[in-house]
């Protein structure tokens, strides 16, 4: 098969590699779409090594339809348009032994810890699969995965009917949690991001929210405006870090500063820094600090959104290149991040 092959740190050969072959528990897919992570581009430039042994085949949110199952495996055929969950956990660690799987202290996966979906063919197990319906479309399968990381993001914060809400950060994942968000409440939402682009995007989506850029206005000021001072619900921190220098409030402290009093802050964030955290803001308030990794269960709940038509998949599409063109897409991404969200690789008609 052909595959986008990780052969040194920022340099990607689309290139003819060993056919993966499956054994009698597994199922082998052919992959249709796979969408470029944030994960990804750090993959790319290095940032996770040593974690990522070279070569690698990345990929870890991706679709695509199972040509072949293992003697084994029940529930699915050939044929079965699939979303793949790419987490594998330990299975035995104190996370694991209470069901906690997305903090498995030995947690891996497809694409990160070993071969992903950047292949024309790849081999999963069939508790990692979920059947796409037919109103779900390939390229719309590739996005159930990041799809998934707000709604369980959600899920963590508890988000309930009528609750507002503030999202620091609107990149990938920032995007991913309005999406889901917006499925769950219909209160006050307020987007922060230092570019402009993206909250253009947003409100393109979603009209009604309210875009806030520091670098302009004052968000804990706007915010207590429009909510009468009392402030949000919850506040995810999915910005990382403070990409103004310090020249504006940092997202972890902003969150906390707009939540109302017993509110909650989500982080989600993967930044280097540690963040200056005023520990009385958060005391004065009782408030709950709620972290969110990966997902846990939340495709099921993505497709079903997305089979009744309640999300909005293409708006997070800036582009689909075809895999051959992997070196160019991740460039792009590098040089231009203001104007994309998610790239799209197409394993189709190659
Ligand atoms: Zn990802
Ligand atoms: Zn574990």
């Amino acid at each position: 098969m052909k595959a986008c092959v990780l052969n040194s740190y920022n340099q990607f050969d689309w290139m003819e590699v060993q056919d993966p072959s499956i054994k009698n528990d597994e199922v082998l897919i052919r992959t249709s779409f796979a969408s470029i992570c944030g994960s990804d581009q750090h993959i790319f430039s290095g940032e996770f090594h040593p974690r990522t042994q070279l070569p690698l085949i990345p990929g870890h949110e991706f679709a695509g339809r199972i040509i072949e199952t293992g003697a084994d495996v029940r529930n699915f055929s050939p044929g079965d348009r699939v979303a793949i969950d790419p987490i594998i956990w330990c299975g035995k660690c104190p996370a694991c032994e209470i069901h906690h799987y997305p903090a498995c202290t030995s947690l891996r996966l497809l694409g990160v810890d070993l071969h992903g979906g950047f292949g024309e063919y790849v081999v999963a197990r069939p508790n990692m699969l979920y059947k796409l319906t037919p109103n779900i479309t390939d390229q719309q399968g590739a996005l159930v995965e990041v799809l998934g990381i707000g709604f369980h993001a959600c899920n963590r914060a508890g988000i309930k009917p009528g609750d507002s809400v503030a999202i620091w950060g609107t990149g990938k994942v920032g995007h991913c949690i309005l999406q889901a968000v917006k499925t769950k409440t219909d209160g006050q939402v307020f987007l922060i991001d230092l570019i402009d682009e993206r909250l253009q995007k947003a409100r393109k989506g979603y009209p009604d929210v309210t875009t806030i850029n520091p670098l302009r206005e004052d968000p804990l000021a706007v915010i207590r405006e429009k909510t009468n001072g009392r402030g949000v619900d919850v506040a995810f921190e999915a910005a990382g870090h403070d990409t103004s220098g310090g020249a504006t409030l940092n997202p972890v402290r902003g969150c906390i500063q707009v939540i109302r009093g017993a509110g909650k802050l989500c982080v989600l964030g993967l930044g280097d820094d540690p963040a200056p955290i005023l520990f009385k803001e958060l005391i004065w308030k009782e408030a709950n600090i709620i972290a969110s990794r990966v997902s846990h269960g939340e495709f099921s709940e993505v497709i079903k959104h997305l089979d009744q038509g309640n999300l909005k998949p293409d708006l997070l599409v800036s582009d689909v290149f075809t895999a051959d063109q992997v070196q160019e897409a991740f460039e792009l991404l590098e040089t231009s991040p203001e104007k994309h969200l998610k790239i799209l690789l197409s394993f189709q008609d190659l």
